[in-house]
């Protein structure tokens, strides 16, 4: 380059592949059309596309290791050789097999049944790791698994590997490896008393001898993630923190390490970080831009601050103009050799390319960036800072026109949304009467018997379903078609679920997409992209809508496919929506409003599709809020002023209808015991939740008056194919009815159906049935 630049970073990109070449090349490989050449081959040419695109854009520092054939906290464990014994491995380089038998059991991927976004480990054969949510992000990593006396040593050395390949291309890049303190903490013993922390001292002689090697070979800095550091610490870990990178200087003493916090502020660790004998640190100024001035206020002089302004967690374009503002009087007193300009986190977690978005009109398309816009706004902030705004004039002229439409556009802001919003009173969360009077009114009109038998909403979407849907997507099956084949699945689903005695029916969700994606599509403020894949785990991704305006409900969304259903039955048929905190979580949404802003909006569009559902004449309506607890923010004090927002968004929208219209909600997963007063206060007439395969343990939480309103405990883990017998929900519910009033428990699986075969939801819903009327006959 002809002009001076700051170092600009990514501190990591999408693995993916612009067309998905990596889901390709691994179900190849899975499903043995191909060999694991091939495999390795496809890995290496995505790396080799990474590297080069980065350095096309302007990139400086440009990681390695950053790549994974499926996750990199389980390259981690694979790298410091913690394997449990059940995956058989023999010691020496860690096979292809062993590694993948990790990620998705060794039996097929009969483990991998999608529920929404909670995951869980293969039923069969070798059982996978675990898998959980990356901190707050829709990203899932394979929970590291320790034993008492683990042993730590070095099995692979990927790390270098990669640095070396992408050398041999031409490149000096800067390796990632997530940090030992961070790798710890986010592993997990079976023996309850082994705390992960006390293994440190095997760790660490693991990763100095990785980083021996690193520099050995030429590395000249590595990054090291610690994004353990935005979070509540105890002294342990802050004790531990000291001892590694204490460590790590006294052992390498030249090698420079650039310490990488990201998703949050480093708060009260602040201090810590800074203790730490490092050559550079990053702060994620995205997610926490105001902890800048303090850093610059404590950090030592020598100390190499990477600047985490580009965001890597959402896909707004920014402006250029305000971030130099902010950045210039950093470096004016910094100086140019102790600072780096960074995404805030690596780019993993948005789409690589805009350019492929030929359907986005082209307004909206100047308002986004994905990861190679991103890579670009970098370079030009380096550029600038270095040489001068008026070397970047362009660029930094068209963010901002950018930013100034988006800003103004009435495709953004209607005032009518924000009248509304502003309009909103305590009366409009709140039920009529309490839960006891409504469930007098409720039972009135509903008869239903004790031990109520329902499902969570959807089933099978079988193939037919899925060949019908991308014909219709591709104009080969028209409208009329398309619908006539969607109400003879649904009436099929009904009969059947009338013939087994099912209480309350559910018409199947065949029509939809995805629980978010086909209320997205109806209203106005979102947008659908054609390529926008984020990875969600493995080889599984996902394309999140974008909320980029006010939201509001055009016309109804879901009130034609309910009373259609319920024309067909006498028995009652629930509405079926999802909430708007599980949509605000699951989409990529507006940073010129705060979140609780976009939420109330959706909430009162999903108000208005409540209320259409009661006046159509449904008796009753579920509200799904499966993503409720993942948008829980990382710091436990930041908890409450979330759900405060989050419930009354939920009572928004389930409170308009009348006292005998009964409001029913479900959540797919089972920790509810430091939230239940939030969920109490949700208010819902009905829960279902997910607790098949905890033995019904957590209803301990729910007992007596902490939780007074009905609850349907999951009886069937529809995330296994396994059909459950009609003893173990008998089982259950008996525990279950230990615990609650037995007229409180409705009877019901886990989450919805759609990810099984009918073959196995069949027997599993008459054994159903069956479990339900014993417990009738028992109570
Ligand atoms: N009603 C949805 C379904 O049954 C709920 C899915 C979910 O909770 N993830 O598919
Ligand atoms: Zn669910």
């Amino acid at each position: 380059m002809s002009f001076s630049s700051l170092p600009v970073a990514t501190l990591g990109t999408p693995r993916i592949g612009l067309r998905r070449e990596l889901k390709t090349a691994l179900e190849s490989y899975w499903s043995g059309l191909s060999n694991a050449d091939d495999l390795l081959a496809s890995a290496a040419a995505l790396r080799a596309a990474n590297w080069a695109r980065q350095h096309a854009h302007g990139v400086t520092v440009i990681p390695s290791n950053d790549f994974s054939l499926y996750d990199h906290v389980l390259d981690t464990s694979v790298m410091v050789g913690a394997i449990p014994e059940i995956y058989g491995w023999p010691g020496g380089p860690v096979p292809l097999d062993i590694y993948f038998a990790m990620a998705r059991g060794s039996q097929g991927d009969a483990g991998h049944a999608d529920c929404g976004h909670s995951h869980h480990g293969a039923a069969q054969g070798v059982p996978a790791l675990e898998m959980t949510k990356w901190f707050d992000t829709n990203y899932h990593y394979m929970v590291p698994e320790f034993t008492a006396g683990q042993r730590f040593s070095l099995a692979s050395i990927k790390p270098l590997d990669e640095y070396l390949e992408a050398k041999a291309l031409g490149y000096e890049t800067r390796p990632v490896l997530l940090g030992p303190v961070s790798y710890l903490k986010l592993g997990k013993s079976k023996d309850a008393s082994l705390d992960p922390l006390s293994l440190l001292p095997g760790l660490l002689p693991v990763y100095v001898e990785m980083l021996r090697r690193l520099a050995a070979n030429g590395a000249d800095w590595v990054q090291i993630d610690e994004p353990c550091l935005v979070l509540d610490l105890d002294d342990k870990t802050r004790q531990a923190l000291r001892v590694a990178y204490g460590m790590f200087a006294y052992a390498l003493p030249k090698l420079k390490l650039m310490l990488t916090p990201y998703f949050g502020a480093l708060g009260d660790n602040l201090d810590t970080a800074l203790e730490l004998p490092v050559a550079g640190l990053h702060l994620d100024l995205v997610r926490a831009p105001e902890q800048l001035d303090a850093v610059l206020a404590k950090a030592p002089r020598g100390l190499v601050l990477s600047l985490g302004v580009i965001d890597g967690r959402n896909i707004w374009r920014a402006n250029l103009a305000t971030l130099l503002d902010r950045l210039e009087p950093v470096v004016a007193r910094r100086g140019l050799d102790h600072i780096q300009i960074a995404s805030s986190c690596s780019l993993l977690h948005v789409p690589i390319d805009l350019e492929l978005e030929a359907e986005l009109d082209a307004e909206l398309k100047s308002w986004l960036a994905f990861s190679v816009q991103k890579m670009d706004e970098l370079a030009t902030l380096g550029r600038a800072l270095a040489g001068g705004r008026q070397s970047v004039t362009p660029e930094i002229a068209a963010s901002v026109l950018a930013a100034s439409t988006r800003a103004s556009s009435p495709r953004v802001h209607d005032a009518a949304v924000a009248a509304r919003s502003a309009a909103v009173t305590a009366e409009h969360a709140r039920r009529t009467s309490p839960f006891a009077e409504r469930r007098k009114l409720q039972q009135a009109v509903l008869d239903l018997p004790s031990f109520p038998t329902t499902t969570i909403g959807s089933f099978p979407q079988t193939s037919e379903v899925r060949k019908a849907r991308a014909a219709h997507a591709k104009g080969a099956l028209d409208e009329a078609a398309y619908e006539a084949f969607l109400r003879q699945e649904t009436e099929a689903a009904i009969r059947w679920q009338e013939e087994i005695g099912l209480d309350v029916l559910v018409h199947g969700e065949f029509e939809r997409n995805d629980m978010v994606q086909y209320f997205g599509e109806q209203l106005c403020g979102f947008a659908f992209t054609k390529a926008g894949w984020v990875q969600s785990y493995g080889s599984r991704y996902v394309r999140p809508p974008i909320l980029f305006g006010d939201v509001s409900r055009p016309k109804p969304m879901t009130v034609a496919w309910w009373a259609y259903a319920q024309s067909v039955t006498d028995k009652p048929m629930k509405g079926m929506l999802t909430g708007p905190v599980t949509i605000l979580n699951w989409s990529f949404v507006r940073d010129d409003v705060p979140r609780s802003v976009a939420c109330r909006q959706i909430a009162l569009a999903i108000r208005d599709e409540v209320l259409d559902l009661e006046k159509a004449g449904a008796r009753m309506i579920q509200i799904d809020e499966a993503a409720l607890r993942e948008g829980l923010p990382l710091r436990r004090g930041e908890w409450s002023s979330y759900l405060d927002w989050a419930v009354e968004s939920f009572r928004l929208c389930a409170s308009g209808v009348a006292d005998r219209t009964q409001i029913h909600t479900h959540m797919c997963y089972s920790e509810f015991n430091d939230i239940l007063d939030a969920i109490a206060a949700m208010d819902a007439d009905v829960i279902s939740i997910e607790t098949s395969r905890s033995k019904m343990e957590l209803l301990e939480a729910f007992v007596g008056d902490n939780y007074p309103n009905d609850i349907g405990p999951g009886v069937y883990d529809i995330h296994s194919p396994r059909v459950p017998a009609v003893a173990e929900m008998t089982d259950l519910l008996g525990k279950a009815a230990e615990r609650l009033r037995a007229g409180q428990i409705w009877v019901n699986p886990d989450c919805g159906l759609k990810t099984r075969k009918w073959e196995e939801v069949r027997p599993a819903l008459i054994n159903m049935v069956a479990a339900a009327r014993q417990l009738r006959a028992r109570f």
